[in-house]
């Protein structure tokens, strides 16, 4: 049977997908491929990972997870999942700044598309890498670190300019995170006064279908300086654990009800001992400049008649800026417009084109590891430093070892 991505929604073409036991195995391995990418947990949405050739999987290799407290930084391979990290770090008394949605995706493969959590100081997960190690196309291992000249592109590499073996993060003390829950919030409260919505605790995410005139839930994670209002922005404190979905039993999600407890067991918004609707679920979400915030959730409220019958759920978040190349928070605060579909491709791959035409105006830049329609024509614009990443990545890998179909279309343009 035909290898598939989590949702299940795309069948990897390569003809090899192996799982090197050592990294000398990787770079002969590499060395020797016409055509070679890494595919990390399988967590996008596109054919992002896919190659022509071999598909390389390191979830053999042991995390060897490394914390130096001096530097306060964490070595880990880079096949490794989040959720193994965070227990160790949590376990020694560090922590990451930061966790997506989901603890399961590994690290190497969310670092490579900017994966990105909420919060209006919080970069995105791809921020804390303070170093990295990759097998590039001649099989040798390249070490680079913060600071060295192209480490800015290469960091959100999008597998293009080699495998990561291996990822140096910041880390900082462990810290406690209490998770509340609020519901119906009103719409009109919330755009008159986004910025203390979203200031409010250290990460806050809006859940919406984008209909009607209030907002489903709000999830705030506080630290220990944040306080918890009684009634917020017109929603009030849900009674019960939720899940983002209505409807859907919250045992799967973490920990809510305002029960303090590690940073490690509430920055997701899944528990990573449980699988969340494994599948059945597609993808969106695009990157907003924060200063269009406002008007770009206005603009999507517009749109509901078209979006809401085939949402799930929508998810609004706050990422901070980086100096990333590649990331969709480049040198600026945006917002995340998150869009989890019903699986019905073509109906989702069909107004795709009208939502990224109306968000437009805004400058607004595409996840890479999610659904879109954008090419490289309309991609490069947004990014300052598009070329520069083209440059390196043609000197990386002259040949073109680690292009594939979706990297030409949306990156290389030919
Ligand atoms: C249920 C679910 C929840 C999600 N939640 C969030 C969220 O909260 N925030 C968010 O921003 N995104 C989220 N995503 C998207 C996801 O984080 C990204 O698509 C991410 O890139 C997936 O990582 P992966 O390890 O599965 O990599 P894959 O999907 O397997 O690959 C993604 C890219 O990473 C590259 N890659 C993988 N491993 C390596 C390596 N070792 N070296 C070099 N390149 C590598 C691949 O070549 C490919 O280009 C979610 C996805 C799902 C399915």
């Amino acid at each position: 049977m035909a290898e598939r991505n989590w949702a299940g929604n795309y069948s990897y073409l390569a003809p090899r997908i192996v799982h090197p036991e050592s990294v000398a195995e990787l770079q002969s391995l590499v060395a020797d491929a016409q055509r070679v990418r890494a595919l990390g947990s399988r967590h996008s949405f596109n054919s992002i990972a896919d190659s022509a050739g071999t598909l390389t999987v390191l979830d053999r290799l042991e995390p060897d997870i490394r914390i130096d407290a001096a530097n306060m930084t964490v070595t880990v391979s880079g096949g490794t999942r989040y959720g193994t990290l965070a227990a160790e770090l949590q376990r020694q008394g560090f922590a990451l700044h930061n966790l997506a949605s989901l603890p399961h995706i590994s690290i190497a493969g969310a670092v490579a598309t900017a994966t990105h959590g909420s919060g209006d100081a919080n970069a995105n997960l791809a921020a804390a890498v303070a170093g990295l190690r990759m097998v590039t196309a001649d099989g040798n291992l390249l070490t680079a670190r913060r600071g060295d000249e192209d480490f800015a592109g290469m960091v959100v590499g999008l597998g293009a300019l080699g495998i990561v073996t291996e990822l140096t993060l910041d880390i900082q003390p462990s810290f406690d995170v209490a998770q509340n829950v609020f519901e119906n919030l009103s719409w009109e409260r919330v755009l008159d006064d986004f910025d203390n919505v979203t200031s409010s605790a250290y990460s806050v995410s809006l859940f919406t279908d984008w209909s009607g005139e209030t907002i489903g839930q709000a999830w705030l994670k506080r630290r220990s300086s944040d306080s918890v209002p009684d009634v917020f922005f017109g929603g009030t404190p849900a009674t019960e654990a939720r899940h983002p979905l209505p409807g859907v039993s919250g045992s799967n999600c973490t920990q809510q009800l305002g029960v303090p407890g590690q940073w490690s067991d509430r920055l997701a918004h899944f528990r990573m001992e449980f699988t969340p609707s494994q599948g059945e679920e597609l993808q969106s979400e695009y990157l907003v400049p924060r200063e269009h915030a406002v008007e770009a959730l206005r603009t999507m409220r517009r749109l509901s008649d078209v979006v809401t019958p085939l949402l799930l759920v929508g998810e609004i978040r706050t990422v901070a800026a980086d100096d990333l190349w590649l990331s969709a928070n480049y040198g600026r605060d945006g917002i995340g417009l998150h869009f989890t579909w019903r699986q019905d491709q073509p109906a989702v791959e069909a107004i795709l084109p009208l939502i990224e035409s109306e968000l437009a105006p805004f400058a607004t830049r595409p996840h890479w590891g999610k659904l879109f329609n954008a090419d490289a024509a309309a991609i490069a614009p947004l990014y300052p430093r598009f070329a520069d990443f083209i440059a390196l990545a043609n000197r990386l890998d002259p040949s073109g070892k680690f292009r594939n179909d979706f990297l030409d279309r949306t990156v290389f343009g030919s």
